[in-house]
């Protein structure tokens, strides 16, 4: 498990009031409140931004984008420096981008997005890349809001991985939510738990984590009907893990599924309150195959101890 990004920093917003301009409303007011509660709630509380600053800054300068590195340099001096500084421009360029600590954003809607590419400011390796999609026409996993389209205040399970937030609930360790599956090991049964439900039933896991030498790492996750857009009965999520990015590559329900060359999956049942079963397998899944159970499930039979990553 990489080593979490915790702490708790500093984030300041100006809104740019371009000289000949009417001054705009504090957009970036709710704006770093809710950066705030979503990396709070995503990290269960382990990383946020404790002090906001936000203002609106009257610019001696006209809306141009000739102007807009100096507009940005004034608003810096006005609002002072901090961990994390955003720049909401209002369209003096036609798109929000960022570099380092600093986001140029074209509105308030655009900070939660681009504040996940700066978080290497904060801690190496820590920023988040893209949450891509390979099924569907726009390439944006929507899931997060890495995603192209997406608003949502959530993160990917490969990207929760990268940040060292795999669960949100406070009193789960860390190590016991996602498991690993070695690729050629006997056929294994997880129970899975909805990667954001707020309770966890003992012995699920929020994920499985599937490593291949010089490959890149599979992760499985589960959300129940009532998270999922396309309001499935049951959705499994499969993606790859790109750095701080995600591609999701399958996404699936009750049929098994080959994930990889030598990595089959299928719902095979469920364990206590309802939560489904995946069982995880080198080789194509049939009625007959028997599986280790991963948490000692009392529904699968278990033939040995398990074992978490
Ligand atoms: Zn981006």
């Amino acid at each position: 498990m990489p080593k979490p990004l915790t702490g708790q920093y500093s984030i300041g917003a100006a809104v740019l009031g371009w000289s000949d301009r009417k001054m705009p409303p504090n957009s970036a007011s709710g704006m770093v409140n809710d950066i705030n509660k979503t990396y709070m709630d995503l990290s269960g509380g382990r990383f946020g931004f404790n002090k906001r600053d936000t203002k609106v800054v009257r610019l001696r300068y006209k809306f141009a984008r000739k102007n807009l590195n100096k507009a940005e340099a004034q608003a810096q001096r006005e609002i002072g420096r901090h961990d994390l500084n955003a720049f909401i421009h209002g369209g003096a360029r036609k798109f929000s981008n960022s570099g380092r600590d600093k986001m140029h954003l074209i509105n308030a809607r655009a900070g939660k997005h681009e504040s996940g590419h700066v978080l290497d400011a904060l801690q190496n390796g820590k920023s988040l890349g893209h949450a891509t999609s390979s099924l569907g026409n726009d390439n944006s996993d929507n899931y997060s809001f890495m995603g192209f389209g997406a608003a949502v205040p959530r993160l990917t399970l490969p990207q929760l991985y990268n940040e060292g937030w795999p669960s949100q609930s406070k009193s789960l360790p860390a190590e016991k939510t996602i498991a690993q599956y070695e690729l050629g090991a006997a056929p294994t049964d997880y129970p899975f738990e909805n990667l954001y439900a707020e309770e966890h039933e003992d012995g699920c896991v929020r994920g499985v984590r599937v490593v291949k030498p010089n490959s890149r790492e599979v992760f499985v996750s589960y959300l129940s009907a009532k998270d999922d857009e396309h309001k499935g009965d049951l959705a499994f999520f499969a993606h790859y893990r790109t750095g701080g990015g995600s591609q999701l590559f399958a996404r699936f329900n009750d049929k098994q599924i080959q994930l990889d060359e030598n990595l089959y999956v299928k719902n095979v049942g469920l364990y206590g309150d309802g939560k489904p079963v995946l069982r995880f397998s080198s080789t194509p899944i049939t009625a007959e195959s028997s599986s280790n159970s991963a948490t000692g499930a009392e529904t699968m039979p278990s033939k040995k101890k398990h074992k978490h990553a």
